[in-house]
Order: C-alpha cells, then sequence, then structure tokens
C-alpha cells in the first residue's frame, strides 16, 4: 500500500516539451505530471500527437537534443531530478534503472549481429562479463521472455525472427539489467492480435515476477484494461483523466476518455452501437484555445473555446481536466 509519506519511483512535474521546427514551435507536452509507484503500471493513453511518447522520451532522456527542448518541469527518479544530472549520470540511470522498449524492433535490433551477441553486450558492457558468461545471460534471458530453444537460436539473425519473437528479444534487452521502471512504447501495434495479447502477458508476468514498474504507451484502450493498476489518458500534449483502471472503465469522467470506451467493441455489451470520435486530433502547432478538445466535444459549451480546464480532482484517486466531469460522470453512470 502506498503511503502519504512514500517517495514515488517517479514523478513527473508540470512538464514542458516542445520542438523548433521551420514550421514553427510545436509544443508537445504542455504541462504534463503523473507519478508512478515501485511495481505499478501506468497506461498512457492517447492518439498519435497526444504528447505520450515524447513524454516518455524525455523520462527516458533520449529527447534533449535540439529540436527537442525539454523548456519546463521536473521529472525525480527515486527522489533526484533527471533533468539536473549530467550526461554521464543518466546514461547510467538508462538500462539499469530506467529502461524502453519501441513499437519497431526490427529496426531497433542490428541485423548484422546475432541477437545473442546483441542481448549479450548488456553484460559485456555494464556488468563487464566475459563473452562466454555474457553469452550464458543470454539464453537464460531468451528462456525467460519465452523464446522457445533459445540455446539453439541464440545464434541466429534478428530477421530469422517473427516480429512476436523479435519484440521478445528487445524486452530481454531492456530488463538484461533489472531496471526499476520499464517503458514500453507501442510495444504491440506491429504485431497481430494473437501475439498482441501474449506480449502484453509476458510484459504482466515480467512485471509480476521482478516487482519493477511499468508504463505502457498505447493508443488502444482495448489492450491494457487487463494489465493496468492505473491509465492516464492524454489528449493535445495534456493529461486530460487519469484514474484507477476500472473506474475509468466503469465511469469515464472525460468527455474524451468516454468517446473513446464507446469506439471499442466490448464482448459484454453485444448489440451496442460503437461510436467514433468526430473530427481529428488536433495538430500540436495550432492547438485550439480553451480546452483543446472543444471542437469535438459533445459536452461544449460556450466557456469551453476560452478557459482551460485544470486538473479537477474527482474524489480521492482522480482527476479530470474537464469543467463539466460532473455531468459526465454522472451520464456514464446511467
Ligand atoms: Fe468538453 Fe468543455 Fe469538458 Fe473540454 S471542458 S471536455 S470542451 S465539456
Amino acid at each position: 500500500m502506498r503511503t502519504a509519506t512514500e517517495t514515488p519511483l517517479l514523478a513527473v512535474d508540470d512538464l514542458h516539451v516542445e520542438f523548433r521546427t521551420r514550421a514553427g514551435v510545436v509544443k508537445a507536452v504542455n504541462g504534463v505530471s503523473y507519478s508512478l509507484n515501485a511495481g505499478e503500471t501506468l497506461a498512457v493513453l492517447g492518439e498519435s500527437g497526444s504528447g505520450k511518447s515524447v513524454t516518455a522520451q524525455a523520462v527516458m532522456g533520449i529527447l534533449d537534443t535540439p529540436p527537442a527542448a525539454v523548456t519546463g518541469g521536473q521529472i525525480r527518479f527515486k527522489g533526484t531530478d533527471l533533468l539536473q544530472l549530467s550526461e554521464e549520470a543518466r546514461t547510467r540511470i538508462r538500462g539499469e534503472g530506467i529502461a524502453m522498449i519501441f513499437q519497431d524492433a526490427l529496426s531497433a535490433l542490428n541485423p548484422v549481429f546475432t541477437v545473442g551477441w546483441q542481448i549479450s553486450e548488456m553484460f559485456r558492457v555494464h556488468r563487464g562479463m566475459s563473452k562466454r558468461d555474457a553469452m550464458k545471460k543470454a539464453v537464460e534471458l531468451m528462456d525467460r521472455v519465452r523464446i522457445p530453444a533459445a540455446r539453439e537460436r541464440v545464434n541466429d539473425y534478428p530477421h530469422q525472427f517473427s516480429g512476436g519473437m523479435r519484440q521478445r528479444i528487445m524486452i530481454a534487452m531492456a530488463i538484461a539489467l533489472d531496471p526499476e521502471l520499464l517503458i514500453a512504447d507501442e510495444p504491440t501495434t506491429a504485431l497481430d492480435v494473437t501475439v498482441q495479447a501474449q506480449i502484453m502477458e509476458l510484459l504482466a508476468e515480467l512485471r509480476r515476477e521482478s516487482g519493477m514498474a511499468l508504463i505502457l504507451i498505447t493508443h488502444d484502450l482495448g489492450v491494457v484494461a487487463d494489465v493496468a493498476d492505473r491509465i492516464a489518458v492524454m489528449y493535445g500534449g495534456r493529461i486530460v483523466e487519469h484514474a484507477p483502471v476500472h473506474d475509468l472503465y466503469r465511469s469515464p469522467a472525460h468527455p474524451y476518455t468516454r468517446g473513446l470506451l464507446e469506439s471499442i467493441p466490448r464482448v459484454d455489451l453485444k448489440g451496442r452501437e460503437l461510436h467514433a470520435i468526430a473530427g481529428m486530433p488536433p495538430s500540436p502547432l495550432d492547438l485550439p484555445g480553451g480546452c483543446a478538445f472543444h471542437p469535438r466535444c459533445p459536452y461544449r459549451r460556450a466557456a469551453c473555446a476560452s478557459d482551460v480546464p485544470p486538473l479537477y480532482q474527482v474524489g480521492w484517486t482522480r482527476g479530470s481536466a474537464c469543467h463539466y466531469w460532473r455531468e459526465v460522470l454522472d451520464a456514464g453512470r446511467r
């Protein structure tokens, strides 16, 4: 259980990130705050351009070169603000403290080295192990991420594996140094539905076994229901709703979340009509004034176009950036 005095493993506080492009300043992240305790799983949900991946890249410290600029806020990992650390100190935290896996495993793996070589490199470089011992650890890790016949396949090249198996290899590399936090950025998007479920199950299992915390970044509300403890929903570079996963599914407190839920098929609500959210997500180059969701929002009133909603506290454990969250919550309970 969390106590009031416990220091979160990760606390992102009022983070702002911009990209200075020739077309203008892209305000990708506009005051994002969230925190995560050891062993928790947070799903960060949003459409493309919502700022979800950029926030994670800022946490990982792989965004600190132009045109990207972290223009404000703090990212505290075990109480230390990562934005104040030297590059050397951040490199140490990457891999051992925080690790990340990406959507496209094929381009993240080097095609000219065997997978065993690539996994074992983590142990040679970070732990100073001999080639032989590091290779033994690579086989152990391939077993751990359930790659069949790991001993025989350790000398195969990435192209000899299926998409799902390549993603398992990426996961093996990410967990090699026992990170306390794993960030998985759309880890199943390029995979078919059955393999998606297997990868999510593997991540959940590894989290349970190791006690690491997990941030799952996704655009698909359907894939995180069974895995996440909490969900943060992003829109226009901000968090518009956060809640324990079951509360959010049962009764969303933001019209955008409600729209997302109404657009996914559910076996328990057979025969229900599906609704797509009207319109398109805004360009981060030209965010609407007031509430960024107002051009698409069925609940909007005049004030929505001018007054930016703060993240209102909804009960003890939830937040919604909607002026009319009570109405949305009540509509969901009907
Ligand atoms: Fe919709 Fe207004 Fe709420 Fe924004 S603040 S989500 S426009 S009702």
